[in-house]
Formats: C-alpha cells, structure tokens, sequence
C-alpha cells in the first residue's frame, strides 16, 4: 500500500448551494456546520462536483488509506537543490 504525500485535498465547492463541501465520512463540528455543505443538509452534496475524502491541504499519507481521486489534487515536492 503505497500512500501518496503529494496527493492533497482541495475545497470542492457545491454547484447547488455554493459552500464548500465535507470530505466524505468527515465529522463537521457544529459551529461549522451552517458555513458547509453536507450530505445531509443538501441534495447538491452528492451530485458533481464530487467531495473527496481529505480536507483541503490534508495529504493521503496524513490520512493513513488511499483515497479516490475526487477532491484532489497533486502537488509537486518543493525541489531539494544541491547548490555545491
Ligand atoms: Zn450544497
């Protein structure tokens, strides 16, 4: 099981109410939970674009398990240059 440290969460907005959406399965506290969008409070929740399984800047190596591609994106590793 290989777990990708540049692979991060990105805010997917709702096409329906305009919020950004919950990472699947991620609980909200409930003082957030009127500023998102969430499966149980919004039909657009579960229709394109996709929420994804990490928060924004939260990578899958941080998560601990491989995650869908959806709500993702692939950062580049800051180069380690070697100025001798
Ligand atoms: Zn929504």
């Amino acid at each position: 099981m290989t777990l990708n440290p540049n692979k991060v969460g990105i805010t997917i907005y709702c096409a329906s109410c305009g919020r950004p959406k919950v990472p699947i399965g991620r609980s909200v506290s409930i003082y957030m939970s009127n500023s998102i969008c969430a499966r149980d409070s919004c039909y657009g929740y579960s229709e394109e674009p996709y929420a994804g399984s990490l928060w924004p800047g939260e990578s899958e190596a941080d998560f601990g398990y491989p995650v869908s591609d959806h709500g993702t994106a692939i950062v580049q590793a800051a180069k380690e240059e070697t100025t001798t």
